[in-house]
Parts: structure tokens; sequence; C-alpha cells
């Protein structure tokens, strides 16, 4: 068999060259890690934010403490400008106002204590969002290296899917209408394989062997005529 049918076989090795192509550009590998970075990248700040909202609680009760030292503070300075403002009071009055400044400066310090006490409990979710930080970092940066990979691959393989097009198109342009109609019609069928060659006495689409009958009666087939595997149907050329 000669042409129209090696023909026939060219159209078939570009459509799974195709085929394969398309593939490749749709299972790139750095798609999917590009995926899982994202679900990470989503989680990560997810988890920053619930820490964040921690850090932000704890400053605001340590906006409070301060403001809560700060009048205790003023407090106790007033009285103290009061007593030695050189006014005349009673010994009694006196008493009342030291005593008042003790506890004043009690209530302080405690407060003091308190504000230490919740800038220690900051510490360690400070350092959790610095973490945080570096692992978004190096995250994006293995975004953007993947993104890069990927539109490099898309680059490079739209050019070969652009020169197999058109070498396909300058071998299907030869075909018979009736020829092609059939191939296109069982290659959609029959997972893109339409025409396969016949191998010593198998097929070669489906790889199943063929009686010596059937053999025969391809043998005997005039040239420009074709035949179909009786087994997988697609077209047999031999
Ligand atoms: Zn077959």
């Amino acid at each position: 068999m000669g042409e129209p049918f090696d023909r026939l076989m060219e159209v078939q090795l570009h459509d799974t060259t195709l085929d394969q192509l398309r593939h490749r550009m749709d299972a790139l590998p750095e798609r999917e890690a590009l995926l899982e970075i994202g679900t990470r990248q989503r989680a990560l700040a997810a988890a920053t934010a619930d820490v964040g909202a921690q850090v932000d609680d704890l400053a605001g009760r340590q906006r409070s403490l301060e403001g809560q030292i700060a009048a205790a503070a003023k407090r106790r300075h007033d009285i103290e400008q009061r007593m030695l403002s050189g006014d005349s009071y009673a010994a009694r009055d006196l008493q009342a106002m030291d005593q008042e400044v003790q506890h004043l400066a009690a209530r302080q310090a405690q407060l003091e204590e308190e504000e230490i006490a919740l800038l220690e409990e900051e510490e360690p979710l400070d350092q959790l969002l610095a973490d945080h930080q570096a692992t978004a970092d190096v995250l994006a940066a293995e975004a953007a290296r993947l993104g890069a990979a990927i539109a490099e691959a898309e680059v490079e393989i739209t050019a070969s899917i652009a020169t197999e097009e058109a070498e396909r198109s300058e071998s299907a342009a030869g075909l018979p209408p009736d020829l092609a109609e059939r191939y296109q019609q069982l290659r959609s069928h029959l997972g893109g394989v339409g025409a396969a060659r016949l191998v010593g006495d198998r097929c070669d689409g489906c790889h199943l062997t063929l009686s010596s009958v059937e053999i025969e009666r391809f043998r005997h087939l005039p040239p420009d005529q074709f035949s179909t595997c009786p087994q997988c149907d697609r077209i047999l050329v031999h």
C-alpha cells in the first residue's frame, strides 16, 4: 500500500504527537506543585491572621494598662504636690493622703507587673509571626519560580504544537475527503488512534493477531482500497 495510506499514517503520527503535546501542556507537574503552594499559602495566611488577632488583643490590654498606670501616677503626683504645697492640712488629712499615695504606688507597681506579663506573653507570638513571614517569603519565591517554569514550558509546547499542526495540515491536504472523514470519526471514538499499520500478522492499533484468512484478504485488496481491523475497527494500513 502506498498513497494515500502512507500519508494517512503521517497524519496519524502528527495527531498522536499533538495529543501528547496537549496532554503535556495540561499535566505540567509545576501546575500541580503551584496549586499545592497556593493551598499552603492560604493555610499560612489563616494561621497568621489568628496569631495577629491574639497580638492585637494583647496590645489592646497593654494600652488599657498603660492608661491605668498613667492615671495612678498622675493622681499620686497631684497628691504629693498638694502635700508639698505648704498648705496647712490637718494631721488626719495628711495621713489619709499619705495612705493614698502608698496605695497608688502599690497599685502602679501591680499594674506594671501585669504589663510585663503581657509583654512576655506577646514575645513567642511575635516570634511566631516572624517565622510565618519567613515561610511566606519562601512560598512566594517558590510560587514565582513555578510560575516562570510554567510560562517557559507553555511557550515551548505552544511552539511545538504550531510546528506540528503546520506539518499535519500539509500531510492531511493530500488525503481523499472520505478517507479523512472516516479516519477522524474512528480517531474520536478510539482514543485518538484511527489508523494503524499491519505489522506481521498483528494490528499495531490493538496489538491483536489477525487470522491467516484475514491476512490473505488484506493482501488481495486493490491498492486504493482499505479495510479495517476486525478486532478494533481501525483503518488498517498494510
Ligand atoms: Zn486492531
